[in-house]
């Protein structure tokens, strides 16, 4: 006997009465939600992901969307999401795919800690009337600095600086790349990142000459596929980043469906059109720190040791110990990507359940290598998970010196995320390859967005810290005194080194 179908997960329905018929939801909906039979605009709900596509575009606000309209028998233990995951491998067998980050409803740390305002004995700084350093150098420190006397009295830098990234905010933009995302959107963050004076990856799809413009504001990557890479992609970043892990999928690879590979993402990425962009999930030269060291040497030899080096992992059980290692490699900057991470496509079962909160790997990585007096061999970018500008000040207050966002960037240009990603049909021309779509999303409309939230971010920022009496970010970092944590458990505040609200 076959299972029959599921529940709808959403219906949608016209109200006729204001319906004009003018048809734009047909045009918009990629999903093929609707259909003119007729007279009539018919609805198939059953294909609706509720991209919201439809209700921003109807002209008479005509369209309801109902989440969960028929749901199933309530159970604490055999949830929705459990049960439909059974009856969909039951009918494939196959791994179920999915978009976007984590979905099971962990607490969130982030929201558990609550940043310290100054009262009375210590006065509050007005950012707007005082200066507030939110500038940022990622790279490696010195430990001390040497200077000499020059004759005429002017003092001379004897120690020899290695190069450093230098962000006007502590807010960058994470790697998504070409392929998995559109060449509008990787355009209009370059152009977000140009403006606001910050960084963005180009995650491990190369980089496109439409960007080379902005190459300035660029993290080159290499991950385990190795895509896009020559020596001329190494030279054009400002930094770069080897990917060893994503926090969306720790331990595995990464898989860019042949669909996606059109003619321009496969000469980006150096591979055959519409092939499958496989990368495997170790890089088949790396099995040690020893090896990790290799290439991080040998990609500043091939760039003049002009150019920082990150390495990014997933944030897993034994960050803190790996991190050290990576600190002693020659890297210049640990990427910590937490399990709450972003993802084009990643199994449910990876993203849901392998590695651990950012909030935790940051504040034990950042103790590790304090306790290894490394800490100034490398600075500590937190992704994963950062959904406003608190998230960014906490997570620089538990030891970050900046922040990546992801998701968040795909949401001030449209995303609604509705997790279908993967399927190349992104409405909002957002994750997709088909040109009619791309086209929906213009970068000169979404490149202002993205840069008005970094601006609006970096602004509260700088309040938070002023509020704080902290005028500079190199004073909030690791600054877990301005922190409480509340209605966390003990374990946990001692794991991020934090102390419960009223202490
Ligand atoms: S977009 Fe709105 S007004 Fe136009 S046909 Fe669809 S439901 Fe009717
Ligand atoms: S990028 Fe597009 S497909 Fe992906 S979640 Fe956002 S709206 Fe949906």
């Amino acid at each position: 006997m076959s299972l029959g179908s599921t529940p709808l997960r959403y219906r949608i329905s016209i109200d006729r009465e204001r319906c004009m018929e003018c048809e734009r939801c047909i045009e918009n909906c990629s999903y093929g939600v609707f259909r003119r039979e007729g007279e009539k605009i018919m609805i198939d709900s059953r294909k609706c992901t509720a991209c919201h596509r439809c209700l921003a575009m109807c002209p008479r606000d005509a369209i309801m969307l109902e989440e969960y309209p028929c749901d199933y028998r309530s159970h604490p233990v055999w949830t929705r999401q459990a049960r439909e995951a059974i009856y969909n491998q039951a009918k494939t067998g196959k791994i179920i795919l999915s978009g976007m980050g984590n979905a099971l409803d962990y607490p969130i740390i982030f929201d558990r800690l609550v940043l310290d305002a100054c009262q009375v004995t210590n006065p509050s700084i007005d950012p707007l009337r005082e200066p507030m350093e939110v500038r940022t150098y990622l790279g490696k420190k010195p430990s001390r600095i040497e200077v000499k006397k020059k004759e005429n009295g002017d003092v001379e830098l004897v120690t020899e600086l290695v190069p450093n990234l230098q962000a006007e905010t502590p807010i960058m933009i994470g790697h998504m790349s070409y392929g998995a995302i559109s060449l509008n959107a990787q355009l209009s963050m370059a152009r977000a990142v140009a403006e606001t004076g910050t960084f963005m990856g180009t995650g491990e799809g190369g980089l496109h000459e439409r960007l080379y413009p902005y190459q300035n504001h660029m993290i080159v990557q290499i991950a385990s596929g190795r895509f896009g890479v020559d020596i001329d992609y190494l030279e054009r970043g400002s930094a770069i980043e080897i990917k060893i892990g994503q926090g969306a999928k720790p331990g595995i690879g990464g898989h860019l469906p042949g669909e996606k590979v059109c003619l321009d993402v496969s000469c980006t990425r150096m591979i055959p059109l519409g092939s499958d962009a496989i990368s495997p999930a170790p890089h088949h030269d790396i099995y040690s720190i020893e090896d990790l060291a290799q290439l991080v040497r040998s990609l500043k030899e091939a760039t003049e040791w002009k150019k920082p080096v990150f390495v990014k992992i997933a944030a897993v059980h034994n960050a803190a110990a790996i991190a050290a290692g990576i600190a002693r490699s020659g890297a210049d900057a640990i990427v910590l990507d937490g399990f709450k991470g972003g993802t084009g496509a990643a199994p449910r079962v990876f993203r849901d359940h392998v590695g651990i909160p950012i909030e935790a790997a940051v504040a034990s990585v950042d103790a590790k290598l304090r306790g290894q007096g490394i800490r100034n061999e490398v600075s500590i970018i937190a992704s994963g998970g950062i959904r406003e500008s608190a998230d960014v000040a906490k997570a620089i207050a538990l030891g970050a010196d900046a922040v990546y966002i992801g998701t968040a960037a795909l949401v001030a240009m449209g995303c609604r995320v509705c997790g279908s990603c993967y399927r190349n049909l992104c409405p909002w021309g957002i994750a997709t390859q088909q040109q009619n779509l791309v086209d929906r999303l213009d970068p000169d409309v979404a490149s202002k967005q993205v840069a008005n939230l970094i601006n609006a971010w970096t602004l509260e920022l700088a309040e938070l810290m002023g509020a704080a009496g902290i005028n500079s970010i190199e004073s909030l970092r690791g600054n877990r005194d301005r922190l409480r944590g509340y209605m966390l458990d003990e374990s946990l505040m001692s794991v991020l080194d934090v102390k419960q609200v009223g202490a």
